[in-house]
Parts: C-alpha cells; structure tokens; sequence
C-alpha cells in the first residue's frame, strides 16, 4: 500500500498507547493482559489502513485483533479507524512479519489474515513475499498445531504462488475460493483494496489454509 507521508504520524500513534501497542517485546507471552481478557487472538500482518481489523472487531467481540503493518503512516490511518470505532477489542502493532516470533510466544495467535499482500511479482523477490516459506515457518511457530491462514487477493499470481507454496510446506487448502464475491461466502468483511479491486471489476481470490 503505498501512501504519501503523513505529518505527525509517529507521534500520533506514540500518544494512543492504548491501542498502539509501543514495546511490544514487554507483550509477549502476555497479550491476554493487554487485552485484559482470555479470548482467541486474531492477527492480519500487512492490515494496511485498518478496515478488515477494526470491521472484524466490530463483527466478532469476543475475538481480540491485532492489526500489524511495517509502515507508519498506513498505521496511522488504521489509528483513526480503530479510534473511530472504539472497538475494545483491536490493537495495532508496528512490526515486520518476519520478526513476529519476537512478540508472540508459541501458539499465542489463534488464527492470522493475510489481505492483499505486496505481491512482489519478480522472481528475484520471492522472499519478501509474504507467503514465501521462511514467513510459514514464523506463522507456524506462533500458531497452534493445525493453526490456519486466511488470505485473501485479488492478484493471481500471487494466489496461485501461494497455493503452491501452503502445499509445498505441508498445508492443507482447506477451502478455496476463486471469486469470492460470486459465492455464498458469508459476513465477509472488507478490505480498503478489496473494495477497490472488486469496484474495479477484479475477481478476488480466497483460501483457507491450514499447518
Ligand atoms: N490488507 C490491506 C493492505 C494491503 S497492502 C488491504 O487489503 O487493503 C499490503 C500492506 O502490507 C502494506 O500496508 C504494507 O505496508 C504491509 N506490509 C508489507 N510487507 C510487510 C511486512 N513484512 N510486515 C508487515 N507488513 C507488511
């Protein structure tokens, strides 16, 4: 996602530490504490401008979300969302995907999104791909055992990458959707490019996949 800077936006996000989770190390192994409840926790890593995290917040109470992207001017729009929501039930947190063992102990996170990833369509950016191997095996650990992947796109190569890349690393594909709008899928929530893509005539593509 890209976005033009935005003035101000890291110490807006400083100044809302009840949502912004600022030393996320201090969380680890105790997000129930952060949350103040024992209910699942559900990430989306690359959550963008926030409107699948705050959407699902709102839709599901007794799940707490955290939103994660690398960028802090897109965090700070999911910041307005979040507040604008006043969900209790969301955090957002300024980290890379790859280092999410940092901040998660094993088997912390109940279930994760992945939405519209950066599809980094050239070979020699395989890696960064959020689906790439080397970020299976960080989601795996902060999984439970059978834990499960989301995701969602409307980019087909990087679907059909990704479809090859859960079964090459021993996921099951539990479901499959190869347009998501057209089927019966229900309380699907949105995402900022979702509502674009699909405006635009883009199919979007969905999975389910599971360790
Ligand atoms: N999920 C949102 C945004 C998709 S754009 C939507 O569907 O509208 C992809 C987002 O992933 C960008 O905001 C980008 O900053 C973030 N991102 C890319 N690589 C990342 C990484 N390694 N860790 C965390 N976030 C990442």
């Amino acid at each position: 996602m890209r976005v033009r800077k935005r003035k101000g936006a890291e110490d807006y996000l400083e100044n809302h530490p009840q949502y912004v989770i600022l030393n996320p190390e201090d969380a680890k192994g105790k997000w129930h504490l952060v949350f103040g409840n024992d209910n699942p926790i559900h990430i989306e890593v690359g959550s963008g401008k926030g409107a699948f995290i705050t959407g699902m917040a709102l839709q599901n109470p007794n799940i707490n979300y955290i939103g994660i992207d690398i960028q802090v001017s897109v965090l700070s729009y999911a910041l307005d969302k979040v507040i604008e929501s006043q969900a209790p039930n969301v955090r957002l947190l300024r980290v890379d995907g790859s280092s999410l063992t940092n901040y998660f102990e094993d088997g912390e996170v109940a279930l994760m999104y992945l939405n519209f990833s950066d599809p980094w369509p050239k070979t020699r950016h395989e890696k960064r791909r959020l689906t790439y191997k080397t970020f299976l095996e960080t989601y795996q650990q902060i999984l439970p055992e059978h834990g499960e992947i989301h995701f969602k796109t409307d980019n087909r190569g990087l679907f059909e990458y990704s479809l090859a890349s859960f079964s090459q690393y021993g996921m099951t594909l539990k479901q499959v959707w190869l347009d998501l709008h057209a089927s019966n899928y229900e309380s699907n929530v949105m995402t900022e490019y979702e509502q674009k893509f699909s405006e635009k005539g883009q199919v979007i593509y969905r999975v389910e996949a599971q360790f």
